[in-house]
């Protein structure tokens, strides 16, 4: 019997030919969706069938039967694949392709078998990916004490390793959110563990077998591919060598092209980057949006002016693994520097860079024998436009960096020619190797073009034979070549015509002298094909012998159009280059949000920071609406762009190296796992507590409000002076509980600030400006209003806070409320008539109100101001 689920064996069913060779093959791919090509149409069979039709919203049908039972069927036309194919991976499925690989010959079965394996890590055709993100594979070994895990990106064959703590989920998360990885591959032995990856929302395959403990081939492998140096870090790293056999036993499975491509691995510590927790990264915007969960409005569709899709995924990976070795910032900085002074320099770059073809991909699909004739057209055109690129950046040979930077434009002038020699780029044309580059090509095609004259000649000669001045010579794929004769012409028609078909008015024949003619276009057809493929495969040969450059030139080019869009984005919106220091010194003068600055335009409002070891943190108070949470949230924006090189939006910055930032800024509840809003809060404030370190950035943004306010206050405060005394990492507060702010007095670490805001008559106004000291109030009730809160509301809200705050109550209170000892007494007392009155007013609708109504209301007022 199959292992596979729904389906009956060869041996206890008699089945078809076409069948029994299905069978065969889907044996072998028991863990994927199997697309068997039938004519036409790929087709699925069984269980694949239920849940690809299910899936699709196709038409579930059947076909025969198997031990007496319906055969479940659906299909997908082969000229839709694509379309569908990307469904089914995006919906988690893997997908093993099986294509016929014959043409079909009446009484045989066509020779069938997979051609290529879809699954989620190892997708390399541009129509399946985001040109604007990498996609990673995470093979990942959990050992009792330590977790490794390689971070592998196929397309350019660059792997990330690390280990971490086999207790904290916290620093998984993290790792996760460094790479976000489309597909995590665990061995048999540790299936219990997909169970936290699928809650988090990836995807998961487990491998069978004692696939990581290392086979003769994969040891083999590990030892062909890596140094002596890799080796070692392995062999130093028992919990990594497992995970690295099991990304050999994955991609041996799946992606075989790729195993030569892997030769280096980067050992990373968890440190060697600024670490962004999944929170952090949301909380900021780093990303992508909160909105829609897309890119506009976050700090990369600012950041990212590059030019090349290549350029793009760069930025994007440096802002999810911003550096934290200075020597390396200073280096990319020193090279965004010489872009943004160097006017034309940057005018240059841009014009070459726009002509640029994403290379890093096009190289990774040749590396993968998954390039496609474009692909080469877009390496020639890549190429063409080195030489005058590693001219330009001649100036950024400054430091080690754009030294290395340079030294990998490699022009490879022998592939270039050989590309522009013998590659047909223009789409008019449907052959794909020029002429002239092969001789016995060009041969082949001068006999097409000659036959094609011996085809009119042939037509021209028939009809002075026949006499029919309409008869023609056609061709169609079913029938092939024939002669066409309309019926009124039937008598004339010669003796050896062979009647091929019948139409309407018109018949169909063939003669000698035609199909001998077919028979030659035929085999000249069929050489040209064959002899291009092996033209083309001699040019592609070619090509990987020089992979590796090419390699190191896509990563260089798509490198330097990073820089270029950090660059671009310093120029257009005018950063400055920060400077960094040994002495926990944060001082940002006229700082910026780099996001809402670019909606509010001239109008944002420019804001100081200073903090250093003797001020760790800032409690900034100010109304609602008077940009506390944008100023918390600029200051380690800029902390990032510094660290992974770019300028930042301010006047002058100097900035200490920080190890993490942590933001604890809203949230909504995670039902799903059961937790609740504050549970999460506090999650959050427990996890900062823990693991702050003096060299981290703390950003709260009212901590304690989702419980009661005493309990809140109570904990803001108490997270406050362990941050100060325990901590010492760089802290920004933002609270509207302004009794905390008198924690100034009894820390020295702690300095109030706060958001300025002015009341003019009714109207406020926010100056967005912060200044030491605390705020006055919160005006929550007046932005209530800006938000169209109904008057009345309002108006009895405005009663109860005077109430609160010990003022006179107003006379809409209640006849009988509880006084503060608990006792029911007589609301109805005096109140400051002015604000009364003016409340009254706010609330007329003066084009609904009767004149009766008008003069009642007029008499109130009155009475109201009679004392
Ligand atoms: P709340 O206490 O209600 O959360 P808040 O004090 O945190 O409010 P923000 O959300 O930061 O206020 O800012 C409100 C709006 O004010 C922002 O959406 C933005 O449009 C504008 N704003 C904030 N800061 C500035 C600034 N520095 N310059 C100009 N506009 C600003």
């Amino acid at each position: 019997m199959l292992a596979i689920k729904g389906y009956m064996s060869q041996q206890e069913v008699k089945n078809t030919p076409l069948m029994e060779q299905y069978f065969a093959i889907r044996e072998q791919y028991p863990d994927m969706l199997l697309l068997f090509q039938v004519g036409d149409f790929y087709e699925l069979f069984f269980d694949d069938a239920k849940k690809a039709a299910a899936f699709l919203a196709i038409t579930l049908t059947k076909r025969g039967k198997n031990k007496g039972e319906d055969v479940p069927l659906c299909g997908i036309p082969v000229h839709a694949l694509n379309h569908y194919l990307k469904k089914l991976i995006n919906g988690g499925f893997s997908v093993a392709l099986c294509n016929q690989l014959d043409k079909p010959q009446p009484g045989t079965v066509v020779k069938r078998g997979v051609t290529h394996i879809f699954t989620r890590g190892t997708l390399t055709d541009q129509q399946f990916l985001d040109e604007k993100s990498a996609s990673y594979l995470l093979t990942c070994f959990p050992a009792v004490d330590r977790w490794a895990l390689v971070f592998t990106e196929l397309l350019t064959a660059q792997v990330f390793a690390t280990t971490i703590p086999a207790d904290s989920t916290v620093t998984l998360e993290a790792e996760l959110a460094r790479f976000f990885p489309d597909e995590v591959v665990l061995s048999a032995e540790h299936k219990q563990y997909a169970g936290f990856f699928k809650k988090q929302r990836y995807y998961v395959t487990v491998l069978e077998g004692d696939v990581a403990h290392g086979t003769h081939e994969s040891t083999q492998w590990v030892q062909q591919q890596f140094s002596a140096k890799v080796q070692a870090s392995l062999q130093s790293t028992p919990v990594l060598t497992h995970a690295v056999h099991t990304l050999y036993a994955y991609l041996a499975k799946y992606q075989a092209a790729a195993l030569p491509n892997v030769k280096t691995i980067q050992f990373y510590a968890h440190d060697d980057f600024l670490m962004l927790d999944p929170a952090t990264q949301r909380n900021l915007e780093i990303i992508t949006n909160n909105q829609d969960d897309g890119r506009k409005n976050s700090l990369l569709s600012v950041l990212d002016c590059a030019k090349t899709a290549m350029g793009s995924r760069t930025i994007k990976k440096w802002l999810q693994r911003p550096l934290t070795a200075k020597q390396d910032i200073l280096q990319r900085q020193d090279l965004v520097a010489g872009m943004v002074h160097g006017v034309s320099l940057q005018q240059e770059l841009e014009h070459y860079l726009v002509q640029m073809p994403d290379l890093e991909r096009v190289v990774g699909r040749i590396s993968l024998q998954r390039a496609t004739p474009s692909d080469y057209c877009a390496l020639k055109k890549a190429l063409l436009l080195v030489d005058a690129l590693k001219q330009i950046v001649e100036p950024l040979v400054i430091n080690d960096l754009g030294r290395a930077l340079q030294d990998k434009l490699v022009t490879l002038p022998e592939i270039q020619q050989l590309l522009e020699a013998s590659l047909n780029d223009d789409a008019d044309v449907d052959y794909l190797i020029k002429p002239g580059f092969d001789l016995q090509l060009d041969y082949l095609r001068d006999l097409v073009t000659n036959s094609q004259q011996a085809l009119i000649k042939l037509e021209q000669q028939e009809i002075a034979r026949t006499g029919i001045s309409s008869l023609k010579v056609r061709y169609n794929n079913i029938s092939g070549y024939y002669i066409e004769i309309t019926n009124t012409h039937a008598a004339l028609i010669p003796a050896d015509y062979q009647h091929q078909q019948t139409l309407v008015n018109r018949k169909r024949f063939v003669m000698q002298e035609l199909k001998d003619l077919e028979r030659d276009i035929m085999k000249a057809h069929q050489e040209i094909n064959g002899l291009q493929n092996e033209v083309f495969d001699r040019i592609k040969q070619e090509v990987a012998q020089h992979l590796a450059a090419l390699r190191q030139l896509a990563h260089a080019l798509a490198y330097i159009d990073g820089l270029f869009g950090f660059a671009r984005a310093a120029y257009e919106h005018q950063y400055v280059a920060p400077t960094f220091n040994d002495n926990g010194v944060l001082a940002i003068n006229e700082g910026r949000h780099p996001v809402v600055e670019q909606r509010v335009g001239r109008g944002f409002v420019s804001n100081d920071t200073a903090l250093d070891l003797a001020t760790t943190l800032m409690i900034i108070t100010g109304p609602n609406m008077g940009g506390k949470s944008t100023y918390l949230r600029q200051v380690p924006l800029m902390s990032i762009m510094a660290q992974c090189g770019s300028f930042v939006p301010a006047q002058a910055a100097t900035l200490p190296i920080i190890d993490r930032i942590f933001t604890r800024i809203g949230s909504g509840d995670n039902v799903a796992e059961g937790k609740s809003t504050f549970l999460v809060e506090m999650e959050e404030a427990a996890l900062i507590c823990t693991q702050a370190t003096a060299r981290s950035l703390v950003i709260l943004d009212e901590v304690g409000r989702g419980t009661s306010t005493f309990d809140g206050m109570a904990l803001a405060q108490a997270i406050i002076e362990h941050i100060v005394t325990n901590v010492g990492a760089k802290c920004l507060f933002a609270t509207h509980y302004h009794e905390l702010t008198r924690l100034a007095d009894q820390y020295e670490p702690i300095k109030n600030y706060h958001m300025v805001c002015a009341k003019k008559g009714q109207v406020l106004h926010f100056m967005h400006k912060l200044e030491p000291g605390v705020a006055q109030q919160s005006f929550g009730l007046d932005v209530a209003r800006l938000a169209r809160m109904p008057e009345h509301i309002v108006g009895r809200a405005t009663d109860i806070l005077h109430q609160l705050q010990g003022a006179p109550v107003s006379f809409i209170l209640p006849a009988v409320i509880a006084d503060k000892k608990g006792c029911a007494c007589d609301a109805t007392v005096t109140v400051a008539p002015y604000d009364v009155v003016i409340e009254q007013m706010r609330g007329i609708d003066i084009d609904n109100c009767t004149p009766r109504q008008a003069l009642e209301l007029l008499w109130t007022m009155k009475s109201l101001c009679k004392d």
